[in-house]
């Protein structure tokens, strides 16, 4: 649906003469999303992380001629062919909007909120919904301020039900999202602890939650809890309830009579209205019971037939969605989702493909199945499709499925192919001529993509370190939100990424628009421009050696002493060089590298006798930020520095940026932020002074290759250490010195995860491989064996080996293939 310019200025109660005609059909926010610009309206919304109106420039750049914002800069004056709609409040604004468009519609609306399992129980009421109604339902899980109107705003004359998520996180909140998505059907999942931190008591939260459903016609959740009750009741929602029980003493309409557990299902018996069915649901969660019960509630309440709602339980599909992104053969790269598929998690999946493979000079490959039928025609949803591959620049499609291959002709303007089944394509050898491309892997469950993977992937070592992108993401906001609204952030990315590896961790802060990246040495700053790192990086320890792969790769060094400056000052004279950065490094007291205060007059002599090189900023490093012990000497270190930074700046006469807080110091020293910060281990999810709030970023893993019954009195292992004091049963794992593991861990020192239980090393580690006893562990040759990761803390392991964190993670060696993936 698409309104005028004029008709969005009205609802917003502007009156402004000379605005350009314009149609919009698109709302966007983030800037990074944009696809149709003549069709866009852009909000500039300020958040805790950013502010919108610093793109802007960029996207009038890119197309855009239309914009919501709060103030009006002085250089957008030129932009006179493009309509700036200025309001107090930008999310008011796109609120409103979204309010307005969801009056014009007089269909179903359901409203999901809950504590928990809201994306999942969204999912999956579509997934038993999805056949009988055109559903416009909220992509991933856009349940925020800002996601509820965006995914409001996609309710069009085709939509038959809508479906949405809220979620809240303050009081107040669900007021504004109630005026939104004003639902006809409510459905609470639970209320719990998450979220808790802004409300005072679980019933403050429950109530807000329920302001949501005050104009519902029916409200759907668990009968047997107390709480729900009680502030139902005082809430006065006088509605009609469908409520679900796990217990069939109630009076619900919908009542689980039996819960059957198998190995990788579950059987339901329940009972509706007193008809008896019975159905198995690929989970045996209890969370996924009590997701799968919501569901079903609705989809009655709906009147889907049974046959279909029971057709629909035996297929449910996971939600989590997991792109893992591995190496494979003939110089591939391989995004792995071949958990779901429909259009939705199809379009999340080609963004991510589109931004990873603009870095580098792979093609792109789609290999796609069939998507299950949502609704619309066959024709009409791979006509959508073959859009969406289009506007991702998709080179290739592999399309795998009968209903896909009978489609083939709408995809005629892309190079492709078909197979009517997996096994099909894997008989015909195509695969074995794929090279050089990125390769998205996009299937239904049913279609057992996982056997292309694996003639795609290169096998290697089992030992990997699954590094979790989205962790780092949060982490990079976390610390983001905490600074100044003008403080730049330097993300440290030395030592590949303190162990987490290679470019794929310098692209996703690149894609998140961090301003600096820092390398140690300039060949780590020559691996990222070569994997299309375009953010400015500084080099920490230059050579002079390496002066010439600075200049080819735009490298920025940080200068310490004089040899460097006057060997530096000659290299750029030769480039011919105009104002080059560089980065002063001053040393306060850490005695490490950099100039010291009687430095500074020579220093600037230098370079005001040259014009080849520029000072873009100066800084020091704190020897002891994480220590309470020292805040004093860390207190005179801040002061040393600026006064040697005042002096510097004064005598050069222009200005140079200043930063000396790591993480540590941004935890402890908010006040001392100055111009820039430079962020290292926290990013990484370890935080240097015990902050809590950070999530883990690098599990290491391994497996168990052989599990060996050992009687007492013998000994396991090299030199005879293991010494049997009882029968035990030893697992030998595939892990060992060579690849980073601490030989010191060997003899009990260190504990590692199987199963869920802690299992001790037995005897010397080994250069391949170690043992662990355990012998009170259910587990199997082949188990997962965790190292460290969320559930088995580093900081815990380091303290153990009498080292610190950033060494265990530094150490995990090359040949540990790293596994990046998002949730
Ligand atoms: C490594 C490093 C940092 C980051 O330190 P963390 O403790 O990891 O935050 C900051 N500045 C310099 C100069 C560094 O070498």
């Amino acid at each position: 649906m698409t309104y005028t310019i004029f008709e969005i200025a009205k609802i917003l109660n502007i009156k402004k003469a000379g605005l350009n005609a314009a149609h919009i059909n698109y709302l966007l926010t983030d800037s990074r999303n944009l696809l149709h610009p003549e069709e866009t309206l852009f909000f500039a919304i300020a958040t805790s992380n950013n502010d919108g109106h610093k793109y802007v420039q960029e996207l009038y750049e890119s197309g855009v001629r239309n914009f919501v914002v709060q103030e009006l800069h002085a250089d957008w004056e030129r932009f006179d062919d493009a309509n700036f709609l200025i309001v107090k409040d930008s999310l008011a604004a796109l609120q409103k909007i979204a309010a307005v468009h969801r009056k014009k519609f007089d269909i179903p609306i359901i409203a999901i909120t809950g504590s928990n399992g809201k994306t999942v129980v969204k999912e999956w009421i579509y997934q038993l919904i999805g056949s009988n109604f055109n559903v416009t339902r909220s992509p991933r899980s856009y349940n925020s301020q800002i996601g509820v109107p965006l995914s409001v705003w996609q309710l069009n004359e085709n939509t038959q039900v809508g479906l949405f998520e809220a979620g809240i996180s303050q009081p107040g909140e669900m007021e504004k999202l109630e005026t939104i998505i004003t639902p006809t059907i409510g459905v609470l999942t639970n209320v719990g602890e998450a979220h808790q931190e802004n409300f005072e008591t679980l019933k403050q939260k429950c109530l807000e939650k329920l302001e949501l459903f005050i104009n519902c016609d029916v409200i759907i959740c668990e009968e047997d809890n107390h709480l729900i009750e009680e502030c139902m009741e005082i809430a006065c929602l006088t509605q009609k309830r469908l409520t679900w029980s796990k217990n069939m003493s109630g009076t619900s309409p919908l009542q689980i009579k039996k819960i059957t557990k198998k190995d990788f299902s579950t059987q339901l018996d329940f009972i509706f209205l007193q008809y008896g069915f019975s159905t198995e649901i690929p989970f045996t969660d209890d969370a996924s019971i009590e997701n799968a019960m919501s569901a079903i509630a609705v989809a009655f309440y709906l009147h889907v037939p049974t046959a279909t709602i029971l057709e629909k339980l035996s297929q449910l599909e996971p939600v989590r969605m997991r792109l893992d992104v591995r190496s494979g053969k003939n110089n591939t790269i391989i995004i792995n989702d071949t958990y779901n598929s429909d259009y939705n998690s199809l379009s999340i999946a080609l963004d991510f493909l589109q931004q990873r493979s603009t870095l580098n000079s792979l093609k792109r490959l789609l290999i796609l199945s069939d998507i299950p039928q949502s609704g619309t025609t066959l024709s009409s949803l791979y006509h959508r499709v073959a859009d969406l591959l289009q506007q991702k620049k998709i080179d290739k499609l592999i399309g795998i499925g009968k209903d896909i291959s009978k489609n083939k002709n709408i995809f005629k303007s892309i190079d492709s192919s078909f197979f009517e089944s997996t096994d099909d394509f894997i008989s015909s050898r195509v695969w074995a001529n794929i090279s050089d491309e990125m390769i998205l892997l996009k299937g239904a469950r049913s279609f057992g993509f996982e056997k292309i993977n694996e003639l795609l992937e290169v096998k290697s070592h089992e030992t990997v370190l699954d590094v979790n992108l989205d962790a780092i993401v949060h982490n990079f906001n976390f610390y983001r939100s905490r600074l100044g609204k003008d403080t730049r952030l330097i993300c440290m990315v030395k030592a590949d990424a303190y162990g987490s590896g290679d470019v794929e961790v310098a692209k996703t802060l690149q894609h998140h628009k961090c301003d600096y990246l820092a390398v140690a040495v300039a060949d780590e700053g020559v691996l990222l421009r070569q994997g299309g790192i375009k953010v400015p990086i500084i080099v920490l320890n230059p050579e002079v050696r390496g002066f010439d792969n600075l200049f080819s790769y735009n490298l920025e060094p940080e200068v310490y002493n004089f040899r460097i400056l006057d060997a530096f000052i000659k290299e750029a004279s030769n480039k011919g060089a105009r104002d080059y950065p560089i980065h002063i490094k001053i040393d306060t007291g850490m005695h490490r590298l950099g100039f010291t205060k009687e430095d500074i007059p020579a220093l600037v002599e230098r370079m005001k006798n040259q014009n080849y090189l520029s000072i873009k900023s100066c800084f020091s490093h704190l020897a002891a930020s994480e220590s309470w012990t020292f805040d004093d000497f860390t207190t005179e270190q801040i002061k040393t520095f600026k006064e040697v930074a005042g002096q510097l700046e004064r005598q050069l006469g222009y200005r140079v940026m200043k930063h000396i807080l790591n993480s540590a110091g941004i935890e402890r020293f908010p006040e001392e932020q100055m111009d820039m910060v430079r962020l290292g281990i926290s990013l990484y999810g370890v935080s240097a002074s015990g902050l809590s709030g950070l999530r883990n970023v690098c599990t290491l893993k391994t497996t168990i290759l052989q599990i060996k019954e050992v009687p007492k009195g013998e000994t396991v292992g090299y030199g005879r250490k293991g010494v049997m004091e009882r029968d035990s049963r030893i697992a030998t794992i595939r892990i060992g010195y060579a690849d980073g593991l601490d030989r010191h861990l060997g003899n009990g020192v260190g504990k590692f995860l199987v199963n869920g239980q802690l299992a001790p090393l037995v005897g010397n580690v080994c250069m391949d491989l170690c043992m662990l006893d355990i012998t009170n562990i259910p587990a199997n040759e082949g188990d997962t064996v965790i190292v460290f990761g969320e559930e088995l803390n580093l900081v815990d392991m380091a303290k153990s080996l009498d080292t610190i964190p950033y060494e265990i993670l530094t150490s995990v060696s090359s040949r540990v293939k790293r596994i990046y993936y998002k949730e």
